[in-house]
């Protein structure tokens, strides 16, 4: 008897016994069952510690915590080696620095949210744990653009460059506070409208040769946000678990799919900020015939 509850307490230690304690998408609370087509696999309410302890075994969170996890590694491994911190002036250090903001922030608020969004306080918690997610994608969207747009009025003006990063700015930040009080997903998604429909304008611009910005970049900027906006779809719409409910419970659901995605949308708006900081950092840059406003100053 006395042996039988050692082997109980025993087995309730491993990994195989964690995954017999997984729950059904009906055993969640409310507020925890955001995709019905995801059967199984759920972690029940948990301490903080548990929740760290489910990094150690499989269930339907695994995906999606490991993905952005790497994520956070790869980023702040590579990134900071590769950006021109010491070029001469501040604004290309100002730059570098918004650049690796925004390109490690996502994966810290998502880590966080994945990791512990069952952990047994309420749903106020969860809801906080929600936002530190939004604020991850926010500085990715709205930091980590700044150089690009910086780069794409970079030979005008003074007062014009000024003016179009403030712009910038402001539409980030009103989309920050509309995301804070966002009711739904489609809400929380459309916040980040303006700031999107800005960049596509500067994307469109520099496809017709206008504006700055290094032209091997241009590839890499169409790609940023189009490889986004596909998996942010494929979200959306819970493809492919939806024609196969349950299927898809520990990998390859719409969520994991997009995880992956947005990691690969944030590798292309590496490679073009790296390009677009060093066409910034030479100063010739400006005079060069290929770019228009040079015309203009020999007019
Ligand atoms: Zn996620």
């Amino acid at each position: 008897m006395h042996g039988g509850i050692e082997a109980v307490v025993h087995q309730e230690e491993t990994p195989a016994a964690k995954i017999l304690l997984l729950r059904r998408w009906s055993d969640m609370p409310r507020h925890l069952q955001f995709n019905p087509h995801i059967h199984t696999g759920y972690r029940p309410l948990m301490t903080i510690r548990q929740c760290l302890g489910s990094l150690f075994y499989i269930h339907n969170e695994t995906v999606n915590i490991l993905t952005h996890g790497f994520a956070i590694l790869y980023m702040l491994l590579t990134v900071p080696h590769l950006l021109p911190w010491n070029t001469k002036g501040t604004l290309v250090g100002i730059l570098s620095w918004c650049h690796l903001i925004g390109a490690v922030s996502p994966w810290v608020g998502s880590f966080l949210y994945h990791l512990f969004m069952n952990v047994n306080y309420d749903e106020v918690f969860y809801r906080t744990l929600l936002k530190v997610d939004m604020v991850g994608i926010w500085l990715c969207q709205s930091f980590g653009a700044i150089p690009m747009m910086a780069a794409a009025v970079h030979c005008l003006a003074d007062n014009i460059w000024y003016c179009c990063i403030f712009i910038y700015c402001t539409l980030s930040f009103w989309g920050l506070l509309k995301a804070m009080t966002a009711g739904s997903p489609w809400e929380r998604r459309l916040c980040f409208a303006p700031p999107f429909l800005m960049r596509m304008l500067v994307m469109t611009l520099r496809c017709f040769g206008i504006g700055g910005g290094s032209p091997d970049a241009l590839i890499h900027i169409i790609l940023q946000d189009l490889v986004a906006v596909i998996g942010a779809t494929i979200g959306a719409l819970r493809i492919p678990e939806k024609w196969i409910p349950g299927k898809l419970d520990l990998v390859l659901n719409s969520h994991n799919v997009m995880h992956v995605m947005v990691v690969l949308a944030v590798c292309s708006m590496h490679t073009a900020t790296l390009k677009d900081l060093a066409w910034m950092s030479d100063p010739s840059t400006c005079n060069k015939a290929s770019y228009p406003s040079s015309d203009r100053e020999e007019l």
